[in-house]
């Protein structure tokens, strides 16, 4: 086995063992009420390993001064680690160079720099922009007070009762009025991976800009925002092994370099005068103020970690589990369960077990140790298409094992019995 930046290097090809990646996460290791700790809620946020700990710990201990600023090796070696990370990010989504790198909070921010920084901008009364039913509400909402302020037209392109996008009206809805089509990669909810590609070569033939929110996407599987034909890719560190507070918003560059700066401040400028100021390039026009320096180290070696499982294991890791866990949950009386149950999809499973509200189950389950989350996960729209007011959620990662679906079968079912369900 050999070894990369610091983590041990599996083949890429080899199938995840979930036994040994458990080991690597501290919190796992953990009972709760004197049970395992079953962590199914990697959708909300990703548990870290000691890596990435470790490297954030490192830079406090060792390497912690602000970046860009000093003339001192501190500085400059914290500059190095800042910059060099934003190359290995460029690389992890397949761009060209890292200058349509910008460091956001989270795929939230990302979103509302494209909406306030590109949309203010370039949009008008009557431009419109394409978005899905199945958005969540970070995709949704920004797009909502352009309507309002702008008066641009919101389209969605609905979804079918499989939960994929039924593309039968693309024509009607994506045409030369459309300026931006921004979706998600893969749903949150419904585990739906979208055909990125087909629709940015839609987008693109009718002038329009192409966004990706690639939340539940960029720590699952690899992208390459190339061959995917996007514009802009937002994705968040916290839900691929990464710390929070430090997300990435790619552009290409040619875009940002139209695009105004959303905040600003210190290190966004060139020149300042009483009255006015000049700008810098991208992507440090975009970054005001002192960065998550500490969270850009941990962003850099949650990369180094999950691309040393191998992405590609990693998703048919989480495509096989969730295919368990529709079969194990289906086989449980009163089991409802949204999303696609073929073809392919993320490691998302969506359930109902009626009659118990998501919430009772959720607090139910917790008494096993079992975290899922219950709710609308940020997707009003989407649960009101669905026909529900919330769901229960079991999302699965690196570390999940079929074990781990196991555990939650049982304290369903043990649920169940409580409450008296046949
Ligand atoms: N989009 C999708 C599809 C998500 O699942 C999430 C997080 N649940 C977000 C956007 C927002 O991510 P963040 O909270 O990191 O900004």
């Amino acid at each position: 086995m050999a070894s990369f930046g610091g983590v041990a290097v599996f083949n890429a090809r080899m199938p995840l063992n979930p036994a040994r990646v458990r080991a690597d996460f501290p919190i796992l290791q953990q009972r709760v009420r004197g049970k395992p700790l079953v962590y199914l809620d990697s959708a909300a946020t990703s548990q870290k390993p000691e890596v990435v700990i470790e490297a954030m710990a490192r830079f406090y201990r060792e390497s912690n001064a602000n970046v860009h600023r000093g003339a001192y090796k501190l500085s400059e070696d914290a500059t190095a680690m800042f910059e060099g990370t934003r190359e290995k990010v460029a690389r992890f989504i397949g761009a060209p160079s890292a200058e349509g790198v910008v460091y956001v909070r989270n795929t939230t921010e990302a979103v509302n720099l494209v909406a306030h920084g590109w949309g203010r901008k370039f949009l008008k009364a009557g431009d419109e922009v394409l978005l899905t039913e199945m958005e969540h509400h970070s995709n949704l909402v920004p797009w909502h007070l352009l309507k309002r302020d702008r008066g641009i037209v919101l389209k969605h392109i609905p979804i079918n009762d499989e939960g994929r996008l039924d593309l039968s009206r693309l024509d009607e809805l994506c045409t030369m009025k459309t300026k931006l089509v921004a979706l998600c990669h893969a749903s949150n909810v419904l585990g739906t991976i979208n055909p990125v590609a087909e629709l940015a070569a839609k987008a693109h033939a009718v002038g329009a800009l192409f966004l990706v929110d690639g939340a539940q996407a960029a720590p699952h599987m690899k992208v390459d925002v190339g061959s995917l034909g996007c514009d802009f890719y937002a994705f968040s560190a916290h839900k691929m092994c990464g710390p929070t507070g430090v997300g990435v918003l790619w552009t290409r560059p040619e875009i940002l370099r139209e695009m105004d700066p959303f905040m600003v401040g210190g290190e966004t400028i060139l020149e300042v005068f009483l009255d006015h100021s000049t700008f810098r390039d991208p992507p440090h026009r975009f970054e005001p103020g002192t960065p998550a320096v500490a969270e850009v180290a941990g962003l850099g070696s949650a990369i180094d970690y999950i691309e040393s499982l191998g992405l590609d294991s990693i998703h048919s890791h989480e495509e096989s589990l969730a295919a368990y866990a529709q079969q194990k949950l289906a086989a449980i009386p009163g089991c409802v369960l949204f999303g696609p149950r073929s073809g392919p999809r993320g490691g998302v499973a969506c359930f109902n077990l009626e009659p118990i509200h998501p919430h009772d189950l959720a607090t139910c389950l917790d008494q096993d140790g079992v975290c899922v989350r219950a709710g609308h996960h940020c997707a009003q729209p989407l649960m009101r298409r669905l026909g529900v007011v919330a769901t229960a959620r079991a999302s699965f990662y690196v570390y999940t094992s079929t074990s781990d679906i196991d555990l939650m079968v049982e304290s369903l079912n043990r649920t169940r019995e409580f409450f008296g369900c046949r």
